[in-house]
């Protein structure tokens, strides 16, 4: 069955060159979280590939939003939003990372993460693998567990894996 959903979000994943910089092939999700086959399939997979119990599921604006929200309720966890800097209302905690030009900032509210929580990173494109290391750095910021990382397409040609030593990576489609 997980052949079958890869294979499914692979013809429903589509490819737009050049966007939104030139020289970049983005991964759109849109067409496969239309497709209710697909999408249940998908969550069901990324919920899947955990061992263990889970506590929180937290997912990176904007799209991880769309996969760790059902991802959290088909296991029975809470979710944890990680957003763009200056988003949430309350006393955050934030981690600054390098782009390809710039940096970016992402923040929790740590009030919603207590030290020991198991908690799963749920994203749909693992590329370089910038973004997944800062939400870790955040979330053991806050005592946290990283039990595990799980994402729809891992590009794994831009060697994302090498910026999370040690952790449990599962991805229900990999692509060069
Ligand atoms: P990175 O920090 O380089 O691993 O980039 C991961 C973040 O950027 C994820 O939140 C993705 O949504 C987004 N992203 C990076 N590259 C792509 C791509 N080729 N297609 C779609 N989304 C991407």
């Amino acid at each position: 069955a997980r052949a079958d959903v890869a294979r499914r979000a692979d013809e429903l994943v589509r490819l737009v060159p050049d966007y939104p910089l030139p020289g970049v092939l983005f991964r759109d999700i849109t067409p496969l979280l239309a497709d209710a086959d697909a999408f249940a399939g998908v969550v069901g997979t990324l919920a899947a590939g955990t061992t263990g119990p889970v506590d929180l599921v937290a997912g990176m604006e904007a799209r991880g939003f769309l996969l760790a929200a059902p991802v959290a309720a088909a296991l029975g966890s809470g979710v944890v939003p990680v957003r763009k800097a200056g988003k949430l209302p309350a006393p955050t905690a934030s981690q600054s990372y390098a782009l390809e030009y710039g940096e970016a900032t992402i923040e929790i509210h740590p009030a919603t993460v207590p030290a020991g929580a198991r908690v799963l990173v749920v994203d749909d494109v693992l590329a370089t693998g910038g973004t997944a290391a800062a939400t870790v750095e955040l979330l053991r910021g806050c005592g946290a567990e990283v039990v595990g990382l799980a994402f729809l397409v891992e590009i794994a040609g831009l060697g994302g894996r090498d910026l999370l030593p040690g952790l449990a990576i599962d991805t229900v489609l990999t692509v060069d």
